[in-house]
């Protein structure tokens, strides 16, 4: 495989291609997530072609390094470690021949593509002369459809792109192109697959921890949710995460509402904290894992009743999902395991035995005006902690 290292890759990407005067903010921002990403792998540029990009390292890199640096960065539709070499048709076979993988490959087929329409060839005479080369070589069959291996040839004006077979990126839009949010990430399997959704539209997404020091496993939760968010690095998450302690307030309230209130009050106070530190990062909106009807509290009324006390729009992407589903996106992301980790939720410690399912706000209010909650924003938004959670352990 050695001789298939490469030192480029072809990066296409998906639906920002369509995004009109706004393209090059698009393809900024994903040159910046490429650049960011690839550090690491010896990263010399990130360079701009016409519908797609290039990247250059100062080493050859194996198909599963690239794969492994590229298939998580939002925007790109596919990719494909590749060489370049000069527009001549003569060079463009050299090469090809030269860098042929071992197989063995069942089918194959070229695809050509043409962006300089003075190039002596067009496109279906530069596949069938190449196809009938790699043919020649190698004996193996060409399969116009469902080929086992694909065969890209760009040719640009100055150069032409070859590369063998293509990957599969994550589509969606390059994280930073839809400006910020704040996700309330609780460590549980539901809010990092919402953060991960907000990621693949672009968000830059701010995580919030709430936890039950000084009650509890509260060193447990917060552990938990900082290797979360390293785990999504990944993905372009921000590398820290806030966390804010609310024993004390949660305590309060439990001695001061209707035991079924508990758990609503809870949330409108991590809503009204968690808008407030988004707000001060510039964000726009708060991301939460909820879905619909999978506890008590996430009936419409309960939700209804919590993000009243938001003035930010509470976006909720896994709202349509059953757990079977959301489950399955964690295992893939790898977050899953993560959030086996020791623990509390912490709600749970406190959590009532009756919880109401059908809230009525002008209660809610009325139980809220015994709390004193503003007071109770105040204190906890003083002890909201900025942690980097890349380089702590
Ligand atoms: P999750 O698996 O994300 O914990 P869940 O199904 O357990 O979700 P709840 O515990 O009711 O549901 O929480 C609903 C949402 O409220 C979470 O997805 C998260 O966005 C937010 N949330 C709950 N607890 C916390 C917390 N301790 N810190 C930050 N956000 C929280
Ligand atoms: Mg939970």
């Amino acid at each position: 495989m050695e001789q298939n290292a490469s030192r480029h890759a072809v990066v296409h990407y998906a639906e920002i291609g369509l995004k009109g005067r706004n393209r090059p903010f698009f393809e900024r921002t994903l040159v910046r997530n490429i650049a960011r990403r690839m550090e690491r792998w010896g990263l010399e540029r990130v360079e701009r072609l016409s519908g797609r990009m290039l990247v250059y390292t100062d080493r050859p890199l194996e198909e599963p390094v690239w794969r492994e640096a590229l298939s998580t960065v939002f925007g790109i539709a596919h990719f494909a470690p590749a060489h370049l070499v000069k527009p001549k048709m003569e060079n463009i076979r050299l090469v090809l021949l030269g860098r042929l993988p071992p197989g063995p490959v069942d089918s194959f087929r070229i695809r050509a593509t043409r962006d300089d329409k003075s190039f002596p060839l067009t496109s279906p005479e530069i596949e069938r002369e190449l196809g009938a080369a790699v043919q020649e070589r190698t004996g193996w069959p060409v399969r116009l459809r469902g080929a086992d291996l694909v065969i890209g040839i760009e040719v640009l004006r100055d150069r032409a792109i070859i590369s063998f077979g293509r990957l599969p990126g994550p589509g969606g839009l390059p994280v930073g192109a839809s400006g910020r949010v704040g996700l309330l990430l609780s460590g549980g399997i539901d809010s990092p697959v919402a953060g991960f959704l907000a990621l693949k539209r672009g968000c830059r997404v701010i995580p919030i921890h709430f936890h039950s020091r000084p009650f509890g496993n509260w060193m447990g939760s917060e552990a938990r949710a900082r290797a979360i968010v390293r785990a999504m690095q990944v993905y372009g998450m921000e590398p820290y995460l806030y966390t804010v302690p609310i024993g004390r307030q949660q305590r309060e309230i439990t001695v001061r509402a209707p035991v079924a209130y508990r758990v609503i009050l809870y949330r409108r106070l991590m809503i009204r904290v968690a808008e407030a530190l988004t707000r001060r990062e510039r964000g726009k909106a708060l991301f939460t894992g909820e879905s619909l009807g999978q506890v008590a509290s996430q009936t419409l009324e309960s939700l209804a009743v919590v993000e009243e006390a938001a003035r930010m729009p509470v976006l909720r992407p896994l709202i349509g999902m059953d757990k079977k589903e959301i489950t399955a996106l964690a295992e893939r992301i790898g977050t899953f395991e993560l959030s086996q980790m020791e623990g509390d939720d912490c709600c749970q410690f406190l959590m009532p035995s009756r919880v109401v399912t059908r809230p009525l706000l002008k209660e809610v209010q009325e139980a809220e005006a015994e709390t004193e909650m503003d007071r109770l924003v105040r204190e906890a938004l003083a002890r909201a902690d900025r942690v980097n959670a890349v380089s702590l352990g």
